[in-house]
């Protein structure tokens, strides 16, 4: 349930509620905005709690929230959630567009630190490259490990860009914790709960992309684990889901990202490269994501695409990439945004 306290709410008030709710076998949530302290409470409401908390001195509302996930809803926390990375880059509310971009997989110090080079010229703020690769063949590159992950955090360091990578088991958290700046959960994992559980208790902004077969209001209830665990550094990436259509890789689910933006705080952002697979189609479709307010992009570029151990078809060319820089800045300026 969700507790509102008045704007003139003392400290002692809102203690009293908190204390009231934790004897009732709540589980307490804070959210303290400019105006208001929010208390996001979990647990078995009935309507007698309800009734009984708004008489409390202080309140100004309490109610039962109707969806399912209530840390990531705008009740908890009506205003958007900004994340700041280091490296200067900040994601969600009015920030600006910003880009996440780098190869599929890590796969050389100097093939690394080329990406690095340019994607930090074109504008991009983080970094990615996986060092653990959920491939569907056992048989296939599986990513290069730690030492990818010291390659990464070596590149983020020289190039000031904040790094992202992805963790697919609860026993590499804590590696993958230690060299990088995100925490990605990839596709094939967001219904891994127990990964969940483990991201949100390292206190790394986590990048939670959108199963592949996942609902929205799934996709939106796996950010809600990460957050019961106190981790409320969420960022969301609509990555393509799984359709009747095989001449794209996956359908980018582009009404997600407003409808998103409209139920939770949470930054959004959009993975064209994943959706659909092919390098030329891969703008088009970012300057899309972009149209409908997208927090940001990732984006899979390559210095030579042709020889990539893993997603070559889709990873740009730095210079294509400069090209979607430019022309996705053009569309966030033109919808009063500011450029990467
Ligand atoms: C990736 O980012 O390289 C990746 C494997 O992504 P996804 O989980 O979206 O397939
Ligand atoms: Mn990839």
């Amino acid at each position: 349930m969700i507790v509102v306290m008045k704007s003139q709410a003392s400290e002692e008030q809102k203690t009293k509620v908190k204390e009231r709710l934790i004897s009732l076998g709540f589980d307490i949530h804070q959210s303290t905005g400019v105006n208001q302290t929010i208390f996001g409470a979990i647990g078995e409401p009935d309507g007698q709690i309800t009734e009984m908390l708004i008489s409390m001195k202080g309140v100004q509302h309490a109610y039962q929230v109707s969806v399912p996930f209530k840390l990531a809803s705008r009740s908890f926390q009506p205003e958007r959630t900004v994340i700041e990375l280091p490296g200067g880059g900040r994601i969600g509310g009015d920030e600006a567009l910003l880009v996440m971009a780098g190869p599929c997989s890590i796969e050389s110090h100097e093939g690394l630190f080329e990406a690095a080079r340019a994607v930090k010229d074109a504008g991009a703020k983080v970094l990615r490259g996986g060092a653990f690769k959920p491939r569907t063949s056992p048989y296939s590159f599986q990513g290069m490990g730690e030492e990818g992950l010291s390659i990464l955090q070596e590149a983020g360091k020289t190039f000031d860009l904040a790094t992202v990578s992805e963790v697919m088991d609860t026993r590499q958290v804590d590696l993958v914790a230690n060299y990088v700046d995100i925490l990605q959960v990839g596709t094939r994992n967001m219904h891994n709960f127990s990964l969940l559980k483990e991201v949100g208790k390292s206190g790394k902004p986590v990048l939670l992309k959108r199963g592949l077969a996942g609902t929205i209001e799934e996709w939106i209830m796996a950010a809600e684990y990460i957050m019961s665990e106190g981790n409320y550094q969420v960022i969301l990436c609509e990555r393509g889901i799984r359709t009747y259509e095989p001449w794209t890789r996956n359908t980018l689910d582009v009404s997600a990202i407003p409808l998103v933006q409209e139920k939770t705080h949470l930054p959004v952002i959009a993975d064209p490269s994943h959706a659909v697979g092919y390098r030329d189609k891969v703008t088009p479709v970012a300057r899309a994501a972009v149209a409908v307010g997208a927090d940001g992009l990732m984006i899979e570029v390559h210095p030579d695409p042709e020889n990539a151990m893993s997603d070559g078809p889709q990873s740009l060319y730095p210079d294509q990439f400069q090209n979607l820089m430019n022309e996705c800045g053009q569309i966030a300026k033109t919808l009063g945004r500011q450029e990467p």
